[in-house]
């Protein structure tokens, strides 16, 4: 497995690109969130920020973790290598302490020439707070000097997400959210085995891969994704010290697979997010792509197939999707159970009415998913039985129908997964979006790894 915590490039060289340029309008295009209010002014602003940041350290010694998430987003893009960053001038300043063993707080504080009193009340209020002594392993900075050079200031490492900071001065004690930035990353690649290892080997962060399956289940067949497919993505990275600790948002995919290129952009109105393809279609459709994840189809519909198991012409009107033994099989549509029931060649089969013209069947399931019997509604993607191979099978599969007015068709040729569900588009956030998504993934080439 790839390190996803090692430090990241410097991306002093890029400040001034037309790139970081077209990443900040990207941002300010998607919509009305605190985003694109810190990267417009971000860019401009950065080095103010650091600088500013730096003379209040050196003047009051307040550090920027006391400051709230927002104050501090921006686009890394701009920021400098860790080593010359801010961080790095106060570890000159100002010294830090490893406890390489569990320390008693009153203890590692009686150090110092503070009122007995003073430390009685911060471990009570770092009590309250459920911290009773500083772990093993854990670093605590001395953060602030008084005149006579005795610190007044600590910050402790609680979590990856939180400081607890220590003020002998005022005696208090305080949880803080660390400051996490977020940045724009633009990054792709070329299948050449699976799209997973296309993912990571292209430096994409591995919680991508299921955002992409989320956005995509309804326009991407992912049991199709073939050798050469292209795929480029644009999401939120979370920085913390230079490094990645996870991801925000996906913001847009371009997709290329069997000569087609699906692309979807995540489109900010208000305060809702949604996605929308390149045609201004919502991304969302009636109905799923398949019912199984992570399956394959093992045998298309097809009206002159010679059965398998019969040996004999048998006209095949469903496909059939190869999955493990007991993996979920999900409704591809909202709607409501028919007949969930068993046959001698469908084994245990439901089928789901989604309105007058359509209905879906799941034959040779294994088992039914709790509570699914005749009546009952399902919504889009909810699980209504497991993979078996009940009936007439010679693998565990689903034998999935597609029926539209009373007959059964191929619904992969039919097109009916291409209906939409329709919605509201803000048109102006959308071709604002897509504009400035369209020319940062002009911009990235992809390279085969
Ligand atoms: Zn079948």
């Amino acid at each position: 497995m790839p390190n996803y915590n090692q430090p990241l490039p410097s991306f002093e060289e890029k400040a001034t690109s037309p790139e970081v340029k077209k990443a900040a309008s990207a941002f300010d295009n998607l919509g009305k969130n605190k985003w694109p209010f810190f990267i417009a002014s971000g860019i401009f602003s950065v080095g103010l920020l650091l600088f500013v940041g730096w003379l209040l350290v050196r003047t009051f010694g307040t550090p920027s973790p006391q400051a709230p998430t927002e104050t501090t987003t921006t686009v890394s893009e701009l920021e400098k290598e860790p080593s010359e960053n801010l961080l790095a001038d106060q570890e000159q300043e100002e010294g830090y302490y490893l406890f390489k063993k569990q320390e008693d707080i009153a203890d590692f504080l009686a150090q110092y020439d503070f009122e007995e009193l003073d430390i009685d009340e911060i471990v009570y209020q770092c009590k309250r707070k459920g911290i009773d002594f500083f772990k093993a392993g854990q670093v605590i900075q001395l953060n602030r000097y008084d005149a006579l050079d005795n610190p007044i200031h600590f910050l402790y490492d609680l979590s990856p997400t939180e400081t607890l900071a220590i003020d002998l001065e005022k005696v208090e004690v305080e949880v803080i959210a660390k400051a996490l930035k977020t940045r724009l990353k633009i990054a792709g690649g070329i299948v050449k085995t699976e799209l997973w290892k296309a993912v990571l080997d292209n430096d994409i962060h591995y919680e991508i891969l299921e955002k992409m399956e989320k956005a995509l289940k309804w326009t991407v067949d992912f049991y199709h994704v073939e050798p050469g497919d292209e795929f480029k993505v644009a999401y939120e990275e979370y920085v913390e010290e230079g490094m990645v600790t996870g991801t925000g948002q996906l913001l847009a995919i371009q997709f290329k697979t069997a000569g087609n290129t699906t692309k979807v952009y995540l489109v900010k109105d208000g305060a809702k997010a949604t996605y929308f393809d390149q045609f201004g279609r919502l991304a969302k459709k009636k109905f799923l792509k398949s019912p199984v994840k992570y399956g394959r189809i093992s045998s298309a519909y097809n009206p002159n197939r010679i059965h398998p198991v019969l040996k004999e012409k048998r006209p095949h009107f469903g496909t059939d999707y190869a999955a493990p033994e007991g993996a979920p099989v999900y409704s591809v549509g909202n709607g409501k159970i028919e007949i969930a029931s068993r046959t001698k060649n469908n084994g245990n089969y439901i089928k789901i009415r989604h309105d007058q013209t359509f209905q879906t069947q799941y034959l040779h399931l294994q088992s039914f998913a709790k509570g699914m019997k005749n009546g009952t509604r399902v919504k889009q993607g909810e699980v209504i039985g497991y993979v078996g191979q009940t009936g007439l099978a010679t693998g565990p599969h689903v034998c999935f129908r597609f029926w539209k007015d009373g007959q059964q068709v191929n619904h992969i040729k039919e097109k009916v997964m291409e209906l939409n569900v329709s919605t509201t588009l803000n048109e102006e956030a959308f071709l604002a979006t897509k504009d400035s998504i369209n020319d940062l993934f002009g911009d990235f080439e992809l390279r085969l790894k």
